[in-house]
């Protein structure tokens, strides 16, 4: 079967490769796969930057947004033959740490978690691959090819779960305003779920793209181009900073309403020293009972607040958001990043 390979920590070693079939020891549901989305971490891992194969081997498997259809699968596993699935990224550690032990997987505290296409283990960027029936996902059959957009949702969706939990550290919480930075796939779907939650929903940019307007607009929020600064005295209750960029995370701090809180799940590269008064920011802080914190990857939960979140969504307004697909085998092509792209897929159907 075809495969998309990379030798972690090898740039540019991204290929196309005829290797056999999954192995039962990944799982005992056999499934074909339709598409593959792309994300930031799956360039990081070409260009070098991140990833590990598994232990012994020299190549990756790459991919961890999949959509599939199971092939086969034994009487017991809850999915059956044609069911539209997504496998979850993440394996708990082997210890297992606190967290893992509870199924709270992407807050593993020893960092021994392995994750499909990432980290020890293959991917999900074959014609075929296997997974245990506890980690994949069931979804509605309706929701064909927008499916892929699963795994990007549990990330939002675990934002969203933790964001909340912090906010109801008062009784009184009642969030109205939601702020998030980049409108880019994890921007816009932390937006939908803000609108989903009746929020009045901004999204600022420094990117100007019509069709991210409008895709902001017809779920009822407001795109803005330029930066916080742009934004002049706008106090979010709740701010998703989904850029990474350090200049923009230099600017949420402390940019909230008194009590509200910043998530932070954009990722930043190290190297960056910006210069901030500190001093205003903690006092702000402190005074305003603000919160900062970071979230990343997602629980089985999270996925299936996920599939919640899309079967709630209009099925062609998520459509939009898959803005390229790129055929198998020009899959490398899937990695450029041009200027009015979401998300982009390679298709493997
Ligand atoms: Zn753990």
């Amino acid at each position: 079967m075809r495969a998309l390979t990379v030798a972690p920590n090898t740039a540019n070693s991204a290929r196309i490769e005829d290797i056999p079939e999954p192995p039962r020891s990944d799982g005992s549901v056999l499934v074909r796969m339709l598409a593959l989305g792309v994300c930031g971490t799956d360039r990081e891992i070409v260009s070098g930057k991140y990833g590990w194969a598994p232990p012994g081997e020299k190549r990756l498997v790459i991919g961890h947004e999949s959509l599939g259809h199971v092939q086969e699968a034994p009487a017991d596993a809850g999915v059956k033959v044609g069911d539209l699935v997504v496998g979850i990224v993440r394996r708990p550690d082997p210890v297992p740490c606190s967290c893992c032990a509870v199924g709270e997987w992407d807050m593993c505290r020893n960092g021994r978690y392995t994750e499909r296409g990432i980290k020890e283990r293959n991917g999900y960027g074959a014609d075929f691959f296997r997974v245990e029936p506890e980690f994949l996902i069931k979804l509605d059959s309706s929701l064909g090819a927008e499916g892929v957009l699963l795994e990007p949702t549990s990330v939002v969706a675990k934002a969203w779960d933790h964001t909340e939990r912090i906010g109801r550290r008062s009784r009184a919480w009642a969030p109205h305003t939601l702020l998030v930075t980049g409108a880019g796939p994890i921007g816009l779907l932390a937006a939908l779920i803000g609108a989903q939650r009746g929020l009045d929903v901004h999204v600022v940019d420094h990117h100007d793209s019509l069709e991210k307007r409008r895709i902001v607009h017809d779920i009822g929020g407001k795109f803005h181009l330029g930066s916080l600064s742009d934004l002049d005295d706008f106090r979010p209750d709740i701010l998703m900073e989904c850029t990474g960029a350090p200049a923009v995370v230099c600017d949420v701090l402390g940019r909230t309403a008194s009590g509200g809180v910043v998530c932070l799940v954009g990722v930043s590269a190290p190297g960056y020293c910006c210069d901030i008064d500190i001093g205003a920011v903690n006092r702000t802080m402190v005074l305003d009972n603000d919160t900062v914190f970071g979230s990343v990857n997602a629980n089985r939960k999270h996925y299936e607040d996920a599939v919640d979140t899309l079967r709630r969504a209009d099925r062609s307004w998520l459509a939009r958001l898959i803005t390229r697909r790129v055929p198998v085998e020009q899959w490398t092509l899937a990695l450029d990043q041009h200027p009015d792209d979401i998300k982009v897929v390679v298709d493997f159907s």
